[in-house]
Formats: structure tokens, C-alpha cells, sequence
């Protein structure tokens, strides 16, 4: 019976609900009815003659187990398909099948608790961004069941959807740090694949060892690697290396995010080695000129507090004094009013080695942060090729893209 109301088209008989809820061939409805704030719908199979998958023999039915199904929810009421299995058996004793369970991937996949248009609407809710638990919450089910039903589809998804992997030229293979897991906060890392190309992510896989990453790319299609030209990838030796043994023909490509990473680290150490070689007519280095400078400033200070000011551990402390005191830079004298105290007063050597140690130090900075200076231009170029050098070293990888930007 159908009651016709505001154009919405109403099905009140319980049989129709079943009907118009399952509507398969193949399958019957045993019973609906309230289960306290659930509706349950029962379902059957009806089977004819059945003959086992392996040796052919006729196949029996051993028991019949009910499995229960989170549904979508039926007019606001929340709904659980019973499905009544049929387990059956082989009795062939030669044979190795002993028993399996039928199934119907039109009401449910394999290993999943949801129907099949349950778990294909949650996949989509959560495809669109909401929460596990939300969405268990709307089912009234366990978020497991929804989690385990997302990977079932979400996976189901990605192999079906093989046309975005055909356009693919360009791999982006990325580490990212994915969790901290354990007493000691062990890092579990992940690699990210996207097509470059396209800005579209292609998989997440919960690795990034050499085995794993090459294997993944071994069983993708074969024209989804014949398409591929570039592989993109930070700088690691063993994407590298994946690359390298499974993808030969790809042009290796290091993005430029890493290989500026990588240059600013090289022009950071070139910057402290100048430094180091502008500061040693003085008899000085970085670390020396910081403690002389804040011993100057608070002269006499208490040996222990430049250390604390400076970050620096008491043993560190005492050598970085005795060379400054072996250099006539500063004296150590006994504080008046603690035995165990020592404190550090700046001579007048000392004074004029924090001056020329200054300007040296900021000639070298300014040389490196001027903008658009020749010197600075030049060396950002030789740190570059240095990087390059190392990582070439490395990996052995081919910078004919990097070196143009
Ligand atoms: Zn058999």
C-alpha cells in the first residue's frame, strides 16, 4: 500500500519495506520486525543444487548461522539486517575444502559487518571528511565495524579507480613521520605517493623501507609505469634506490623544497667556517667570543652563571676559561664571599679581541645576508653544487631539472 503525501512517496507495509530495502534476486525475506529500538529485517539466501569449488562433488548444507549487518537506518530507526547462512559442506574425504560459508557481496563484502550500502554510503561520509566515530554514532554500530568497512571500500576504490593512474608521468615519492608509538615514542614513518603532475595523492603506504615501496610500485598495472618519465623525490638514498632498481628509465628528481633545504644547510656551515677563518688571527673562535662577550658584559661574573646564560654544561664551562685564560683573554679570581666560587674578569687583551672579534664576525654575516651581494649570490651557488655533490655521492642522481631553478 502506497500513501501518497507532499509528493514523497511513503511505503508503510512492513513486507514492502524489505522489499523495497533488499529487492534482490536470489534472496528472501524471513521475517521483519522491532527489536526494541532496532528494526531487524531477515533475510535468506534460497539456493538450489550447490557442488563444492574444488573437486565438484555435491555440496551439503551443514548449519545455518545467523550473522547480523548494520543497515542504513530506515526512517530514522536504526536498522540491522539478520542474515540466516548457509554453511555447507563437502563430503568428499579426499577433498581439502571441508566447509564454507555462502555469501553475497550484493548485501555484504567478505570480512565486512555493514551492508554493502551501508558501508558504501559511511565510505562516502568519511571520504567527505567525517569522523569514524560519528558516523558509527549515526549507525548506532562500533566504530570498528565502520573502520573495518572504509578500508574494505576505501581499498576496493582505489584499485577501481585506475583511470586517474593512466595520465600519471611524473612519481612523487615524499617520507612523512605518520605516528609515535611505544614507551619510548618510536617513529613510525609513511610514504607518501602522488602523482606530481596532477596534485593528486595515489597511496599511502606504511613504510618507507626499499622492499616495500619497490614492491608496491612492481604491482601496479604495466602501463602505469610505462607512462612514467620523472620520479620526484626529497632527498632520501632509498627512494633513490627504488627508483634506481625498479623504475631505470625515470629521470630522478629532487623537488625544490629539499634541495634548498639541503643548500641552506651547506651555506650555514660554509658561513661558520668563514667565520671560523676570520675569527683565528684573534685567537678566537665562535663559542670563545660568545662566552668572552657575555663575561664582558656582566664582568666579574660567577663562572657557573655565564655557563647557565650560555646554555653550556660545567665541564664544557671550565675548558672554554682555561683557553681564554691561557690566551691572557680573562683572569679567574676567587669570589669574596663563596670559597667554591670563581669569578671571571675580562682583561683589556680580552676587551679588544671582543672588538675585532665583533667586527670580523659581522663583516662575515653581513657579506652572507646582504641582499643580492655578488659574494653572497656566489657562495649560494657553491653550497648548492656542494649539496649536490653529496647527495650525488649518495644516490648517484641525476639534477638536470634541479639545476635549472
Ligand atoms: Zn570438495
Amino acid at each position: 500500500m502506497k500513501i501518497k503525501k507532499h509528493n514523497i512517496p511513503a511505503i508503510v507495509d512492513p513486507s514492502q519495506i524489505c522489499r523495497a530495502l533488499v529487492g534482490l534476486k536470489g534472496i528472501e525475506i524471513l521475517f521483519y520486525r522491532r527489536q526494541g529500538s532496532f528494526a531487524e529485517i531477515a533475510i535468506q539466501q534460497t539456493i538450489g543444487e550447490l557442488f563444492c569449488k574444488s573437486c565438484g562433488s555435491r555440496a551439503y548444507v551443514k548449519d545455518r548461522p545467523w550473522v547480523s549487518y548494520v543497515d542504513l537506518p530506515f526512517g530514522g530507526t536504526p536498522t540491522r539486517v539478520l542474515w540466516k547462512k548457509h554453511r555447507m559442506i563437502c563430503r568428499n574425504n579426499d577433498c581439502e575444502t571441508k566447509t564454507w560459508t555462502l555469501g553475497d557481496h550484493r548485501i555484504s563484502a567478505v570480512g565486512c559487518f555493514l551492508t554493502t550500502r551501508a558501508a558504501k554510503w559511511a565510505t562516502k561520509q568519511v571520504g567527505g571528511g567525517r569522523s569514524i566515530r560519528e558516523v558509527a554514532a549515526e549507525l548506532e554500530c562500533d566504530w570498528k565495524v565502520i573502520n573495518k568497512a572504509v578500508l574494505i571500500y576505501g581499498e576496493a576504490l582505489l584499485s577501481a579507480d585506475r583511470k586517474r593512474l593512466k595520465t600519471t608521468t611524473a612519481l612523487g615519492l615524499d617520507e612523512t613521520l605518520f605516528l609515535r608509538t611505544g614507551k619510548y615514542k618510536t617513529k613510525s614513518w609513511c610514504t607518501t605517493v602522488s602523482d606530481v603532475g596532477n596534485n593528486q595523492l595515489i597511496d599511502i603506504l606504511p613504510t618507507r623501507e626499499f622492499v616495500e615501496v619497490a614492491s608496491w610500485i612492481n604491482t601496479q598495472p604495466e602501463h602505469f609505469r610505462e607512462n612514467l618519465v620523472y620520479g620526484a623525490l626529497d632527498m632520501s638514498p632509498t627512494y633513490a634506490a627504488v627508483y634506481s632498481v625498479v623504475l631505470p628509465k625515470v629521470i630522478q628528481v629532487v623537488d625544490r623544497f629539499h634541495l634548498m633545504r639541503l643548500a641552506n644547510l651547506a651555506l650555514d656551515t660554509i658561513r661558520r667556517r668563514v667565520q671560523q677563518e676570520q675569527l683565528t688571527p684573534f685567537g678566537l673562535n665562535g663559542r670563545l667570543l660568545a662566552v668572552l662577550v657575555v663575561a664582558d658584559e656582566h664582568a666579574p661574573e660567577l663562572q657557573q652563571r655565564i655557563g647557565k646564560r650560555l646554555d653550556v654544561d660545567r665541564t664544557t664551562m671550565v675548558a672554554l676559561i682555561d683557553s681564554l685564560q691561557a690566551a691572557g683573554f680573562v683572569e679567574r679570581r676567587n669570589e669574596p664571599n663563596d670559597r667554591r666560587g670563581r669569578l671571571v674578569h675580562v682583561s683589556s687583551k680580552g676587551r679588544r679581541a671582543i672588538s675585532e672579534g665583533l667586527e670580523a664576525s659581522a663583516r662575515v654575516e653581513s657579506s652572507f645576508l646582504t641582499p643580492r651581494s655578488t659574494r653572497r649570490s656566489k657562495t649560494v651557488i657553491v653550497a648548492t653544487c656542494i649539496s649536490i655533490f653529496i647527495y650525488y655521492d649518495n644516490a648517484h642522481l641525476k639534477v638536470n631539472q634541479c639545476a635549472k631553478s
